[in-house]
């Protein structure tokens, strides 16, 4: 028997796996796995995450089976934000170095859903900057879908362009937009610590009109951001309140020339643990390993497919992914099976093409 901190860890031995099953059969019979339970596990020893990612596989293997899912991004508008998220490259006080553009046209768009065929993803997501689309800015966003849609209609198109406005949610549904991506990001008290120009009311508001317009709620969060667990925590009960069909998990990137430049508090062990508390408080909807998979997860990627069903391939807004073939071999190396059947065709991927990205 040890003690560290008063605490009895043999006696702790006893319990942590029953704990855990508790946990996971709350999960899976939909009930709420209780916040002082995800915030022990959240705050488990390091040598326990395996155990942890083997019990929580249970919750994702449950309603996704081996299935991984594989979007494609292509990041429509960048910079020139006039909002001031300080995590964001592309914020209004982000002295980083990132290409600046306005909409791209249709035939990059229709370019980008080819691409996204080739490597296998079953959803391309268009993302804009700034604080909201302009009603001349979605009509070029409908037209643009149009096309795609009229060159592949099985592809699932995600807009993700910021504070929606009345009746901008049902314009992009009528051209074919699936889903709209929206995220908290983090905890209502922690938000003023990140943005000063929106808050987190607005962003729940934009959810929420998303899913009234008809469009299906994308809405995750960011982590690594100084946050406590409470803050983890809060972010998920109150991403729960609004139910999402899809939750991306992204881990900061602490880009240079933004206030969060050279914040580095993630582990690859607590990035596991964050995406078990957000696959048992949300059992049934995707969870995606989105931005800082690489750069956090690390060599210990293929763990967090056994707790997400969905990742994104490629590069990400204004940062580099790893090849795709490192993603497709990590996931058949695992042995899980990309959605939709994988990539198309018989043509051999090219490293340095696919690495190049979407920003070409
Ligand atoms: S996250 Fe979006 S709204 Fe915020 S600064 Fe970046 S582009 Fe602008």
């Amino acid at each position: 028997m040890w003690r560290e901190g008063g605490v009895c860890f043999e006696a702790m031995e006893m319990t942590f796996e029953a704990r855990l099953e508790q946990l996971v059969e709350a999960s899976l019979d939909g009930r709420d796995p209780g916040r002082d339970e995800l915030a022990w596990l959240l705050q488990a020893p390091d040598e326990r995450t395996l155990e942890i990612v083997s019990a929580v596989s249970r919750v994702r293997f449950a309603a996704f089976g081996r299935r991984v899912k594989l979007n494609l991004l292509l990041n429509i508008k960048s910079g020139l934000c006039p909002e001031d998220c300080h995590y964001c490259s592309q914020a209004r006080d982000s002295t980083a170095a990132i290409p600046s553009y306005a909409m791209v046209g249709e035939e990059t768009f229709c370019a980008a859903a080819e691409r996204a065929r080739e490597l296998g993803a079953t959803r391309l997501c268009l993302v804009a900057s700034g604080r909201g689309p302009t009603e001349r800015e979605v009509d070029h966003v409908a037209r643009g879908v149009e096309a795609v849609k009229a060159a592949d209609g099985a592809i699932e198109i995600c807009a993700c362009l910021g504070l929606l406005s009345e009746g901008q949610a049902e314009r992009l549904g009528e051209a074919g937009v699936y889903a709209y991506n929206h995220n908290l990001n983090t905890s209502e008290s922690f938000y003023e610590a990140i943005c000063d120009t929106h808050t987190f009311a607005d962003r729940q508001e934009t959810v929420g009109r998303a899913k009234a317009g008809g469009l299906s709620p994308c809405s995750g969060a960011l982590f690594g951001m100084g946050e406590s667990d409470a803050d983890v925590l809060d972010a998920g009960y109150a991403l729960r309140e609004l139910d999402p069909d899809s939750v991306p998990i992204n881990f900061l990137i602490p880009i240079d020339g933004t206030p969060l430049a050279g914040l580095n508090e993630l582990t690859p062990q607590r990035c596991l643990r964050i995406l078990a508390v957000f696959r048992l408080l949300f059992p049934r909807a995707e969870v995606r390993i989105a931005g800082g998979r690489e750069v956090h997860l690390r060599s210990l990627q293929p763990l967090g497919l056994y707790l997400a069903n969905s990742i994104f391939i490629g590069d990400y807004l204004t940062t580099k992914g790893q090849a795709a073939e490192a993603d497709l071999a990590m996931i058949a190396d695992a042995g899980f099976e990309v959605e939709g059947g994988g990539p198309a065709g018989e043509r051999e991927l090219e490293p340095i093409a696919l690495k190049q990205g979407i920003l070409d």
